[in-house]
């Protein structure tokens, strides 16, 4: 299995996706939170200014219908005795004013004198309900807690007292509010029910709802609710968010209604409220997507160019372990700082070390007096010449009497001799021949694909030349030569050798200066 190497590549790509789908998200976020609270401040704000206005009218139109009240109060007081003129001005109160669902006038004792309608039956029959003892008792302007009347109906006793001209009390006119039928409250306050979910409720000076959309609420008790708590507690206005009843997320703006002691809520789901700023973050990023697809696109290719350099400059290195691959390196496309001085440190210390493997190559490949290739080269060669079967000659050449050379001039002047003859050799012999210093002052010249003639030619060539040239010493000098040819003398490398070695004793037997290639010198 391939091991999986981390690539710069891939880190620069995640973290700059990284970092754009971060940024992306903490826009998108912060612009959310932002509009949410915004959304959620005007949304308190329009509710809390709602509920005062619906406070406000209802205030008036209570403080209105009380007014009208005592007038008709006045004019009852004038007919006390008169049952037809009373059920007149029932009837005139309830239609004209169109606020109560019953009208009805009592005497002192809580005795039914008329009601508008007259349907309700209840002429002659004394009312002992709480809101009814209250009233005739308190002799003032009452607005009643929601009870269960003699109808059985849930309902709220508005009602003023009448008195005599010497200020005896006669008793008092007053209207019904049925709360859970159709009622001046549902026009007061209009239909508020929206599609949204936003709705407006009444509650009395206990908590208890007297007015709300869903007719089954009234006259549930919600003290721990918290607006209501405001409400009944503080009596002000305000807004807060809350949990309802159900528990739903409500924004709910309050105000209190001074007159009757009552409070009003206009709420708004926080889910509506809030689904604009939804569709923003929906929008924003509908909007936005082409671009954040091109920008995706610059990033990943960024980080693509960004990385290219170093990823191929550490695949060069790898590679330049076995190939030179300085060449390579130079192409490397070094745009910014680190990858020019990498590119450079690189290129720098690969031609040194190159430099530095050649150097020591050619140290174990040569013979450092004389710059001609060593034992050990030779050996190779003929090495693989043998085992190629490739045909090749031999010189073992001499200088003649070196010892006196050394003992005459010095080892400095012998060592000079040994250069001369080196070059000597060099000029003497063809491109593809090895000359070589075997040992001391003993030199083989390899020649391929050469035979044992043609060799002692070029041998004879040099031994001529050395015999006419001045020397280091100031004198000539002379050598002497065997000649070998593989593989018609000898086909093993060593054979070769002691087979050249042997015509060159040969040829300082026969008195030196001389080339011996055969038993005989040949005859040309
Ligand atoms: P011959 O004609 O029989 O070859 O006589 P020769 O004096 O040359 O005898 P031989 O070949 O045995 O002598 C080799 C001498 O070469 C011995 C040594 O002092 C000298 N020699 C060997 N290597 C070096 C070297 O590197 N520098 C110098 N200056 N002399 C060397
Ligand atoms: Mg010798
Ligand atoms: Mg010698």
């Amino acid at each position: 299995m391939k091991k999986f190497n981390l690539k710069l590549h891939h880190l620069i790509t995640s973290v700059a996706v990284l970092a754009f789908i971060l940024t992306i998200a903490s826009s998108l976020w912060s612009s959310y939170r932002t509009n949410t609270q915004s959304l959620q401040e005007n949304t308190l704000e329009t509710n809390r200014v709602y509920a005062e206005k619906l406070a406000m009218t209802a205030n008036d139109y209570i403080e209105e219908t009380l007014q009208t009240l005592s007038i008709s109060s006045e004019e009852v007081a004038t007919f006390i005795d008169d049952e037809g003129k009373l059920l007149h001005e029932a009837d005139r109160m309830k239609n004209q004013t169109n606020t109560f669902n019953s009208v009805l006038i009592v005497d002192a004792k809580g005795k039914v004198l008329a009601t508008s309608p007259q349907s309700l039956d209840l002429k002659g029959k004394k009312l002992t309900s709480e809101a009814m003892k209250e009233a005739i008792l308190q002799k003032k302007p009452m607005i009643s807690k929601p009870y269960e009347g003699i109808t059985n109906r849930l309902l709220i006793f508005i009602s003023v007292p009448v008195f005599a001209k010497d200020g005896s009390y006669l008793g008092l006119v007053g209207g019904t509010i049925y709360l859970k039928e159709k009622n001046i409250l549902n026009e007061v306050l209009g239909e508020h029910f929206y599609k949204d979910g936003s709705y407006v409720y009444v509650i009395d000076g206990d908590g208890r709802i007297i007015y709300h959309q869903d007719k089954s609420c009234i006259n549930d008790l919600a003290p721990e609710n918290m607006v209501v708590h405001e409400i009944i507690t503080k009596l002000s206005s305000g807004a807060s968010r809350l949990t309802n009843s159900e528990g739903d997320d409500m924004l709910a703006g309050y105000s209190y209604i001074s007159i009757a002691d009552w409070g009003v809520v206009a709420q708004r789901p926080t889910r509506m409220a809030l689904m604009p700023a939804k569709n923003m973050v929906k929008q924003m990023l509908y909007v936005s997507l082409p671009l954040l697809i091109i920008s995706l696109a610059i990033i990943l290719w960024a980080s693509l160019k960004i990385a290219r350099p170093l990823q191929q400059l550490a695949a060069l290195t790898e590679s330049s372990m076995k190939t030179n691959e300085e060449k390579n390196l130079a192409q490397v496309p070094g745009w910014y700082y680190e990858v020019i001085q990498l590119k450079k440190a690189l290129i720098q210390s690969l031609s040194f070390l190159h430099g530095q493997v050649s150097f020591f190559m050619d140290q174990s490949t040569t013979d450092p007096l004389t710059g001609l290739t060593n034992r050990r080269t030779l050996d190779e060669r003929m090495q693989k010449w043998t085992q190629e079967k490739t045909p090749y000659a031999v010189i073992l050449l001499d200088i003649d009497r070196f010892k006196l050379v050394n003992d005459s001039y010095g080892h400095g002047v012998g060592d000079e001799v040994l250069k001369f003859l080196a070059l000597k050799m060099k000029n003497n012999t063809r491109v593809n021949d090895i000359c070589c210093r075997y040992g001391g002052e003993e030199f083989i010249i390899l020649l391929p694909d050469t035979s044992a003639v043609e060799a002692y030619n070029i041998a004879e060539k040099l031994r001529s030349d050395i015999e006419k040239t001045i020397s280091p010493t100031g004198k000539n000098i002379t050598i002497s030569a065997g000649i070998a040819e593989y593989p018609l003398m000898a086909t093993k490398q060593t054979s070769i050798i002691e087979k050249a070695d042997q015509y060159l004793y040969e040829a300082k037997e026969q008195g030196r200066n001389r080339v011996v290639m055969t038993d005989e010198t040949p005859v040309f």
